[in-house]
């Protein structure tokens, strides 16, 4: 048994440069882990139609943005995130439209500036268009302001761009700095998709404090970029052919499936986006489609429908609230 984490507000963490860590006080460690946490599960006892599985797909449209950011302006560098966007995109637009599967798409504003008829397109398409940062610039190393500056611009942009104001937030890289969770909930976002506490989604909560926004939680696992990543100056190389990660995922969906959960999955057009790997993403969306008990959901539809308004989760098949106290 661990001791609790003091309820009510505490005082945000000290700092403590002079220490090492394993030289900390118990209340420091114990106050950085409690900073972001996992709170109340969401997972409804069903889904919307009595759907077994929800399934949320999601691509990062990163596009020129991960070069830029680190401020690489090389044309060869650029003209790999010119490929995401020009030849990568309408592809999966495409078959998203195809096989009628509805996905979210978090655009950096840059990207989104760069490429205003993609946002539209993503519109069009029926899907969502949501917050990935300014530049995909690097949180940890922005202070508050600038930090808050960036994601209000961005939030801004993509309302413009899209005619939609964006709910939802996930963060370039998935970084989390200590003041990511004040700002998400100063901006009024009702989501988050960048941390990992769980496989289903789940309340957050910051200092002991439940904060009425919903995480829908990502995880390296079910990313592309991973697995298919190179880095031509490093030891970096792709380790297995795409269709082992076919089976990852598809192991993933199905062990979502057998739970009653979310299959959430993460993908970059700049990465999934070739004609190998494209293979790959058809045959898990056959599969996926090929249940009959699969609710396709946005990141947003899916904060929506589980959002705490309740002490108790809600039957979502039938409308009525279960009352049972306990989440599965
Ligand atoms: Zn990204």
């Amino acid at each position: 048994m661990t001791p609790p984490v003091p309820s009510g507000p505490v005082p945000p963490v000290p700092d403590e440069p002079s220490l090492e860590p394993w030289q900390w006080p118990e209340d420091v460690w114990r106050r950085h882990v409690s900073r972001v946490r996992a709170g109340r599960d969401l997972t409804p006892v069903r889904w919307p139609g009595g759907a077994q599985v929800a399934v949320a797909i999601s691509f990062d449209s990163d596009h020129e943005t991960i070069p830029l950011r680190d401020g690489e302006t090389s044309p060869g560098k650029l003209s790999q995130g010119e490929y995401g966007s020009r030849v990568a995109a309408p592809k999966i637009l495409s078959m998203l439209a195809e096989l009628e599967v509805p996905a979210s798409f978090y655009m950096p504003a840059v990207s989104a500036l760069l490429h205003p008829d993609e946002v539209e397109a993503y519109v069009e398409g029926g899907h969502e268009v949501a917050v990935h940062g300014w530049i995909h610039e690097r949180n940890m190393l922005l202070s508050r302001d600038d930090e808050l500056d960036l994601t209000a611009r961005a939030l801004d942009t993509l309302e413009r761009l899209s005619g939609v104001r964006p709910t939802g937030i996930r963060t370039p890289s998935w970084d989390f700095s200590q003041n990511t969770l004040d700002i998400i909930a100063e901006l009024g976002f009702t989501y988050d998709s960048s941390l990992m506490g769980d496989d289903n989604p789940y309340e957050l909560v910051a200092d002991g404090q439940p904060t009425g926004i919903v995480e829908i939680p990502v995880e390296w696992i079910r990313d592309d970029a991973p697995y298919f990543m190179m880095e031509r100056y490093s030891g970096l190389r792709p380790y297995m052919p795409p269709r082992s990660a076919l089976q990852i995922w598809q192991d993933e969906f199905d062990e979502a499936r057998r739970e009653g959960g979310l299959f959430q999955l993460t993908l970059h057009p700049h990465v999934i986006g070739h004609r190998s790997r494209l293979v790959v993403l058809r045959a898990l969306l056959e599969h996926i489609r090929e249940q009959s008990d699969v609710w396709f959901a946005t990141h947003a539809d899916v904060a929506a429908l589980v959002r705490p308004t309740t002490t108790a989760p809600t039957d979502h098949a039938n409308g009525t609230n279960m009352t049972t106290g306990e989440s599965r």
